[in-house]
């Protein structure tokens, strides 16, 4: 199918093939030339139930593909979707990382924060990037791509488990220490929860390393004009400026690694989610 050129429209696709991950992380594959680029997001609307943003965990020209955690009422829904069945995309939207020919590149994921740096990975590649790729989780059971990371040719696959069932006993961060202070890296990208990225921005700065990061705030329109996801003090709208913003930009903004703001614009603390 080629490319409708109308984003801000969704187009109605039949999912093509439905992949478990992990117990309650499902990919769903479609074939649409989508045109995007690693780190971008789209909008996936589920008729009569919600539209919610999701970013892009391959992108192979005439299909691409989302890889979805069942969190809440709309991704619970979604992820219980079967091949054949329809859902609305819209995008691609806001920000892609950034990296050059030859780079030594660092590419640290938490959760399903591996799907959208998976898609950099395949592009840093064709680029003759030197890719480390970390991942961590909880548990063995959690880690998300862990089969197609380790077969993916040329890269350097790093694991962690908080509880030690695969990889290091640790975090992701204890890992990119180590990296950055044994060898020239370039640019380090994220994905994850955000006091992980926080963690791997303090690491990357101190080290004066390009980092880029995948900042999640709630989005509802995902292309500018609904104000939703602005980020303080300065009103940067996440889903144009971002999502994949520099590590440099968000020293600037203080609810980065503070707090986010709900669909009702009611601040949540990250380390004190109760409080509003
Ligand atoms: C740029 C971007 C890329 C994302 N990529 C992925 C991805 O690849 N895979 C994935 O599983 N999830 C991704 N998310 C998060 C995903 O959009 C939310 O988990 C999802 O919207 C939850 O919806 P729900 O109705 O199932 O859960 P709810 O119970 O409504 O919410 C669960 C959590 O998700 C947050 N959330 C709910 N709605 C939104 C929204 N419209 N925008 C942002 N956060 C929301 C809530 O604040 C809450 O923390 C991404 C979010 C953004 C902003």
């Amino acid at each position: 199918m080629t490319h409708a050129n109308l984003t801000e429209l969704p187009v109605a696709l039949k999912i093509k093939k439905v992949v478990d991950e992990t117990p309650i992380i499902k990919t769903l594959y479609f074939h649409y030339a989508l045109n995007s680029r690693p780190g971008q997001f789209v909008m996936v609307w589920l008729p009569g139930v919600d539209e919610k943003p999701m970013s892009i965990s391959e992108d192979i020209g005439d299909g691409f593909a989302v890889t979805i955690c069942a969190r809440g009422d709309t991704t619970k829904k979604i992820t219980e979707l079967k091949e054949g069945d329809q859902l609305g995309i819209r995008g691609p939207y806001g920000t892609s990382y950034h990296f050059e020919q030859n780079e030594n590149i660092v590419l640290i994921a938490g959760g399903y924060g591996a799907a959208p740096l998976y898609y950099t990975a395949l592009e840093a590649a064709k680029l003759n990037c030197k890719i480390d790729f970390i991942i961590s989780a909880h548990k063995k059971e959690n880690l998300v791509f862990l089969d197609k990371l380790k077969k993916f040719k040329g890269l350097t696959l790093h694991v962690a488990t908080h509880d030690g069932s695969v990889g290091i006993k640790g975090r992701g961060t204890d890992i990119l220490k180590k990296i950055v202070e044994q060898k020239e890296i370039h640019r380090i990208m994220t994905c994850g929860p955000e006091m992980m990225m926080k963690a791997v921005c303090d690491i990357g700065d101190a080290k004066n390393i390009n980092t880029q990061v995948s900042v999640e705030r709630y989005m509802k329109c995902g292309f500018g004009v609904c104000g939703q996801c602005v980020l303080d003090p300065m009103g940067i709208r996440s889903c144009v400026s971002g999502p994949i913003m520099n590590s440099k930009v968000l020293k600037m903004l203080d609810e980065f690694g503070n707090y986010q703001r709900d669909e009702n614009g009611n601040k949540i603390y990250f380390d004190n989610p109760s409080m509003k």
